[in-house]
């Protein structure tokens, strides 16, 4: 299983410094298999070495360096170690305004980088009241000017509607769904939406549900680690 952490736009640099003290001791007794990812907000990266866990970029600007006042491109990425990152969170494709095409540039940029880019995708509520067909429909389209075959790739099923709302999808959606994707795409496949201590135990559980991006219940590190240590 695959356990990531999505802060967004909480904690900061000392914080997250604490919360990773806290979490390193505790993840020898995680299943040696298993793979821990923490994304803090940007102005938090830095060179946490640990062979327990990963720390990765929520996000960044598609360029080595140069004029784009307010980003952040590789090179200061680079510095901390960082070569994952989250690409096509609903946050930025909604609120932000990241339109499919500039997802495609971002992901064709870090794949050309050689960065591990898990990938988020996820329908409205209006969308999954039209059914499996219109959900996957628009899944789909969320790959175009992907390429898929990319081999340092994992995907982020994560419905909008289950997103920080405390509703999360059911088992049957979740595995229809991820049986209809796993089909689409041959990839590690995370599902992510109001994941918690609650339910994590029937959605690690599902087949072809390989992981977990966590927002709200990965802000503590004691309910992060009821996770990672279910
Ligand atoms: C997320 O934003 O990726 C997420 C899944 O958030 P939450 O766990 O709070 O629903």
């Amino acid at each position: 299983m695959i356990y990531a952490a999505n802060f967004k736009t909480n904690h900061t640099r000392q914080s997250t410094r604490e919360y990773l003290g806290k979490l390193q001791p505790q993840l020898s007794k995680k299943n040696p298999n298993d793979k821990v990812y923490i994304f803090p907000p940007l102005t938090a990266l830095d060179d946490y070495e640990s062979a327990d866990f990963r720390v990765g970029a929520q996000n960044a600007y598609p360029v080595e360096n140069g004029a784009f006042t307010g980003e952040v491109g590789v090179e200061q990425l680079t510095e901390f170690n960082i070569n994952t990152i989250l690409i096509g969170h609903s946050e930025r494709r909604d609120i932000i305004g990241e339109s499919q095409e500039d997802v495609a540039k971002k992901f064709a940029f870090f794949k050309e980088q050689g960065f591990e880019i898990i990938y988020c995708i996820g329908e409205s509520l209006e969308v999954r009241e039209e059914g499996i067909e219109a959900v996957m429909t628009h899944l789909v389209s969320q790959f175009e000017g992907i390429d898929t075959s990319y081999d340092n790739f994992v995907v982020a099923y994560e419905p909008i509607w289950a997103i920080g709302t405390g509703r999360t999808a059911s088992v049957d959606e979740i595995t229809e769904t991820h049986n209809a994707l796993k089909k689409v795409v041959d990839k590690p496949l995370l599902y992510g939406g109001s994941v918690k201590g609650a339910n994590i135990k029937e959605i690690a559980h599902v087949e072809n549900v390989d992981g977990v991006l966590v927002g709200g219940a990965s802000l503590k590190t004691e309910t992060f680690l009821e996770l990672v240590l279910h």
